[in-house]
């Protein structure tokens, strides 16, 4: 593929040539190259998008389950015959392995779960002597970030319109090529114009845009921690409804009852999820002093089966960051991590070997961190794990909970009981014992992680009002 325009978004059922004229650089991380340049949207899409989606909410809102099942339907199928395409974009512009198919699987995913969950859905409840209601709250405007593009499009948009809402989505400027395979497939599904918008631009033009504008009464924000809290703060005037989906410094607690071997490779797998640049990535390893040594030798023996290399190379595990900005920050915190006395036990600055072009980081791991160092206290988004170590149960609770984020931790244990009722005492949305999965369960942050939830039914309710009528 050369080097490609993309200049149209995406406005009441249309590719149309954006008002903003912008243009925005698109790279491929794995080389360096720019691949591309999108023309960025501005304020006057933004408002016509947004007016787009008002106009479409009568008739949208009022829907019945059977027509929105149909539309979930024809979404998911849409995107399905794209897969290999999408795959290819994500791979290009993000610079995903190849081997994690689950980026595009998971967009699919979405709009399937999003299906069962409507079918079983209660939109209207009794309590006592009231009926209650659950009622669309309007336009929604879905905000996004880089590093899973296509999943966070369609799970947002699946759940909102599964709610009756129709959205306005501002996918992040960096994966404009990844977002513009997947509104060529959306829009295959032939929803009624409008319904959906797709406007790439700044988000201090066209996210704040949105963030403002008193038609959207409906906020879905996945991104960072500072970012959130401007969003909060922007929609504390016109009252919004906030869904905040924000960072983390997940907790692996190896419990000292473990096979290590089994124990450490979760972790690790965990940690370096989708090249680390996962909100869920489990960064904080905490293993038990009394088999602290074993750990450290088993992580290090385990890091040959995570090869950081070219994403089109079906065992690379981890890919390039997303951005050199993104390259130079990560080895900011490699830096800080030696300064402040943590033991290098794998990897360090620079880049591995042969990889000189690309955005690529050695797959670090520090030993001997304590919880006030900056790497284990802010979110790194690239591959470098810290290794805790703790003395008992109730240590490694206080240091899993010592964080001011809260969305995701993982425990591993030989004893399920023992396991659960650590994960009872861990102040996080989501707890994932010896690598459990559930995706329609609820999804979302304790503390600086974010507000509401997301997925199955607590996500659909989250874009919906509740009216009790008594009589
Ligand atoms: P970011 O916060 O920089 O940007 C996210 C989106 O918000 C982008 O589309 C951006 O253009 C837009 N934006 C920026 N400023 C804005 C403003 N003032 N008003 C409105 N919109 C604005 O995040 P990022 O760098 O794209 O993504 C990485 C971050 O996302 C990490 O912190 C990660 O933890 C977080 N994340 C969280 C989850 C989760 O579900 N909790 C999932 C994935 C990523």
């Amino acid at each position: 593929m050369g080097t490609n325009l993309i200049d149209e978004v995406y406005i009441n059922g249309e590719f149309v040539t954006p008002h903003g004229t912008e243009l925005f650089d698109l790279f491929n991380p794995a080389t360096g190259q720019v691949i591309g340049q999108v023309q960025l949207a501005d304020e006057v899409d933004a408002r016509a998008a947004i007016a787009a989606a008002k106009a479409a909410l009568p008739a949208w809102s009022t829907t019945t389950r059977e027509e929105r099942i149909d539309a979930l339907r024809r979404l998911q199928s849409a995107v399905t015959a794209r897969r290999e395409e999408l795959l290819e974009a994500v791979r290009l512009e993000y610079g995903a392995p190849v081997r994690n198919e689950w980026m595009v699987d998971s967009a699919i995913g979405a709009f399937a779960d999003m299906i069962k969950t409507l079918e079983a859905f209660a939109f209207t409840r009794q309590v006592g002597q009231a009926t209650v209601e659950m009622v669309p709250v309007g336009v929604a405007g879905l905000i996004m970030p880089w590093n899973s593009d296509m999943f966070f499009i369609a799970d947002k948009m699946a759940t909102a319109l599964a709610g009756g809402n129709t959205v306005v989505m501002k996918p992040s400027e960096m994966s404009a090529t990844q977002t513009r395979a997947m509104t060529e497939a959306l829009h295959e599904a032939g929803l009624p114009a409008g319904v959906f918008n797709i406007v790439t631009g700044r988000g201090d033009v066209v996210g704040t845009t949105i963030t403002r504008h008193p038609d959207v009464p409906k906020i879905s924000f996945t991104g960072s921690t500072p970012v959130g809290k401007a969003i909060f703060r922007e929609s504390a005037d016109l009252m919004k409804n906030l869904t905040l989906e924000l960072g983390g410094k997940s907790p692996s607690i190896i419990l000292d009852d473990v096979d290590m071997s089994t124990a450490m490779f979760g972790a690790l797998s965990s940690g370096f999820v989708n090249s680390s640049q996962a909100c869920v990535a489990g960064t904080r390893i905490l293993v038990p002093e009394s088999r602290y040594d074993e750990a450290l030798k088993v992580a290090v023996e385990q890091l040959a089966g995570f090869p950081v290399g070219d994403p089109a190379d079906p065992a690379t595990a981890i890919g390039p960051m997303v951005s050199q900005k993104q390259w130079e920050r990560v080895q900011g915190y490699i830096a800080r991590g030696i300064e402040e006395g943590a033991r290098l036990l794998a990897g360090g600055p620079g880049k591995p070997e042969g990889l000189s072009d690309g955005y690529f980081v050695r797959p670090t791991l520090f030993a001997d961190v304590t919880n006030d160092m900056t790497i284990a206290r802010e979110e790194i988004f690239g591959p470098v794990l810290s290794i805790l170590g703790y003395t008992d149960d109730d240590h490694a609770v206080e240091i899993a909970n010592d964080t001011d984020y809260g969305l995701h931790a993982y425990v591993f244990s030989a004893d399920q009981e023992r396991a659960k009722r650590i994960a009872s005492r861990i102040e996080a949305g989501r707890v994932s014992i010896n690598g459990g999965y559930e995706p329609i369960s609820p999804f979302g942050g304790f503390k600086q992680s974010g507000i509401g939830r997301e997925y199955g039914s607590y996500g659909l309710e989250g874009f919906l009002e509740t009216r009790s009528v008594m009589v």
